[in-house]
């Protein structure tokens, strides 16, 4: 887990999987098969499998070992609802997330109808916890707003987008339902245009819906030169956090401990995650 993250909508970032697959235009300049694939080789670093899909179980327990509470971005490295990554997995993170109740989890995926299905099945238990923030991604109208009304249709207490990389305009689409709306630029080498137009679009909607709405950056190749200001200020507004008192020490390091035994299922079941490797403990 890091602790600290440099993204303007999280405290930190928690990975209990690394690497993913690409699936839509918004993945063209991924940050994420960036930075892993620098290390791709490098022996005993955490991204030796460079962008490679992983299973870490040895993160599961990371969450009761903070001391105080934190709002986490949940698989800031990868994808919680790829195809490949077992029901049963996602189930323990999702378990994880119910348990420390303590910090706010914001879970972002690309693949909103599995978030969807589970969301309505096998995750149900976690569908109503308002500590849980579930969120798609939309960087345009065909790929984008059908994940919206994936999301629109699960039963989960707190939704958002993440608008960012914005490629297009979206027009007036329905953001009924939802809780959250991030907006940002690409950012980095070639990185795509947004026009100020789309994202005064998005910022009415959301006023007039009464959601949330937070302005990441304007990006670009040099993101420090364009900033995050919009009509000459910042946005930086967010659902409303319902804060639970944190456990005392003992109590989380017996739920660590716990969840490090019950972790280890994952590395002694192999057909549990067949074709797909498990990482040993190497931290991240
Ligand atoms: S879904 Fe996200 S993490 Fe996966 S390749 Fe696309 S941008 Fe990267």
């Amino acid at each position: 887990m890091s602790e600290h993250s440099k993204i303007e909508w999280t405290d930190a970032t928690w990975n209990p999987l690394r690497g993913c697959t690409k699936i839509s235009p918004g993945c063209k300049h991924c940050y994420a098969e960036t930075f892993a694939e620098r290390f791709r080789g490098v022996p005993g670093h955490p991204y030796e499998q460079g962008f490679d899909l992983r299973l870490v179980p040895e993160k599961l327990s990371e969450p009761f070992h903070w001391s105080r509470p934190r709002t986490v971005f949940v698989n800031s490295m990868s994808d919680l609802f790829q195809p490949e990554v077992p029901d049963a997995y996602i189930e323990d993170v999702v378990k994880v997330m119910v348990e420390a109740n303590w910090h706010i989890y914001q879970v972002l995926s690309k693949r909103s109808e599995r978030l969807r299905d589970m969301l309505s099945g096998s995750l149900r238990f976690a569908a109503d916890k308002r500590h849980i923030w579930w969120g798609v991604s939309v960087e345009d109208r065909r790929y984008g707003l059908p994940r919206v009304a994936n999301l629109r249709a699960a039963p989960a207490a707190v939704k958002f987008l993440s608008i960012e990389p914005l490629l297009e305009d979206l027009e007036d689409f329905n953001i009924a339902g939802i809780d959250w709306a991030i907006v940002g630029g690409e950012s980095g080498p070639g990185a795509r245009t947004m026009h100020g137009s789309w994202v005064e679009k998005i910022f009415k909607l959301c006023r007039r819906h009464s959601v949330p709405f937070f302005f990441k950056q304007w990006g670009g190749v040099h993101k420090s030169t364009t900033g995050r200001e919009l009509h000459g200020r910042t946005y930086d507004e967010m659902p409303q956090v319902e804060t639970t008192h944190i456990p005392e020490r003992k109590v989380r390091v017996s739920a660590a401990s716990a969840w490090q035994n019950r972790s280890k299922r994952w590395l002694s079941q192999p057909s549990a995650t067949k074709e797909l490797p498990i990482l040993g403990a190497v931290g991240a």
